[in-house]
């Protein structure tokens, strides 16, 4: 059953994927509804109403779920409890179990394991006498991960000789760890895929992340990659839908390797930084897929009518230059409407499009993302 306009959508979480969803929702006569502990949150900003409480307040989440037609969320890391609150009283899509796995990177590493999609090899490390085991087995360098609550580089650390082993245990919490084989990758890419209720499944192209300081930094679309590498991509994103019986949006993250084969990194079962691009190089973009995924309505195909680079604006130096961003023509501009630019954090993006086929190679995307002077 697809939601009549007027219907509200209870989003969980208030940064700027809550707002941008919030946003794709009132272009469809939809009201968003947040939930969130921050007082002054992106998404509430342009949402119709808000709730502001703990994501462990139980009464809190009753009477949100109670004032909302389905729920959707753009926070990974709710507690199980509060979700599974959540689902005895409104439809939650994504649902409950494909959080779950998301959340805890044994639990995915096992499932797209067991769904036939290759991963970096990997071991579990509970306690400190895993280490010297996985040393063995899989070598250095390797990566060693927190299982839960990592992001943004943040719950790792990069294992380059046998005495980083000891520190880099005692360092990263929460435990268990998850040793990674290090991924020597000629790129790193993503895919985005929605699945309707009705199982219509649509992927937007594959796109080229870099990274600055761990943080996403610029995203190409499509990447300059060969298209049977992108297809290849796709389809891993299609079957991980599949097998997860998605409903809503998820970015599925991917290394290219050196021979051009695909190891995915991460799963997120929500509208994605690194398909930012797709608000202005779409006919309908990640957020409004992701609305109508989560809303029951027909999902169009996710064509691109424009090829594409996201630039995000991070921190204090990048909202320096919001100015001139705005001055220079061509240049399309995202503000989160957060108040404070502390660094590393996300506080805007710019899209800049070009005609489909016509990407430039890399001196032309630094020319086309460079500032006019106010
Ligand atoms: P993650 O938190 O898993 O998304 O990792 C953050 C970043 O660390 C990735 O975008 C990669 O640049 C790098 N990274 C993560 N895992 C590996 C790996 N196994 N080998 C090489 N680089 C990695």
């Amino acid at each position: 059953m697809s939601l009549p306009p007027g219907a509200t959508i209870g989003i969980v979480g208030g940064g700027q994927l809550g707002r941008m969803s919030a946003m794709a929702a009132a272009r469809l006569g939809y009201r968003a509804h947040i939930f969130t502990p921050e007082a002054d949150s992106p998404a509430a900003q342009v949402a119709s109403a808000y709730t502001k409480a703990d994501y462990a307040d139980q009464a809190a989440l009753t009477r949100f779920a109670e004032a909302v037609d389905v729920i959707t969320f753009e926070f990974e890391n709710l507690p199980a409890d509060s979700l599974a609150l959540l689902e005895r009283l409104k439809p939650v899509r994504p649902g409950a179990r494909i959080l779950a796995i998301s959340q805890d990177r044994l639990l995915e590493k096992t499932f797209l394991n067991e769904a036939g999609i290759p991963t970096a090899p990997w071991v579990e490390v509970r306690d400190e006498a895993d280490l010297a085991p996985a040393m063995a087995k899989l070598g250095l360098p390797a990566v060693l991960k927190t299982t839960r609550l990592g992001y943004d580089g943040k719950g790792q650390a990069l294992l380059r000789a046998p005495e980083d082993l000891a520190p880099a245990f005692a360092q990263l919490s929460p435990k268990p760890l998850v040793w990674e084989g290090f991924v020597d990758f000629a790129a790193e890419i993503s895919v985005m895929v929605a699945r309707g209720v009705d199982g219509t499944t649509v992927t937007f192209d594959a796109v080229e992340n870099r990274h600055k300081n761990h943080i996403l930094d610029l995203t190409l679309a499509p990447a300059p990659l060969p298209l049977d590498v992108r297809e290849e991509a796709q389809a891993i994103a299609r079957r991980v839908a599949a097998r997860l019986e998605l409903v809503g949006l998820l970015g599925v993250e991917m290394f290219v390797t050196a021979t051009g084969g695909l190891l995915v990194n991460e799963i997120a079962p929500r509208p994605h930084n690194s398909g930012h691009w797709t608000i202005d190089a779409c006919p309908c973009g990640q957020f409004e897929m992701h609305i109508r995924a989560v809303a029951g309505l027909p999902l169009p195909p996710a064509i691109r009518h424009s090829d594409a680079v996201m630039k995000n604006l991070v921190g204090p130096e990048d909202m320096a230059q919001w100015p001139q961003i705005l001055a220079t023509p061509g240049l399309i501009p995202h503000h989160y409407g957060k108040a404070e630019a502390r660094p590393g954090r996300k506080m805007g993006h710019v899209n800049r499009l070009f005609p489909k086929g016509a990407l430039p190679g890399e001196l032309g995307i630094a020319d086309a993302l460079a500032l006019n002077e106010t």
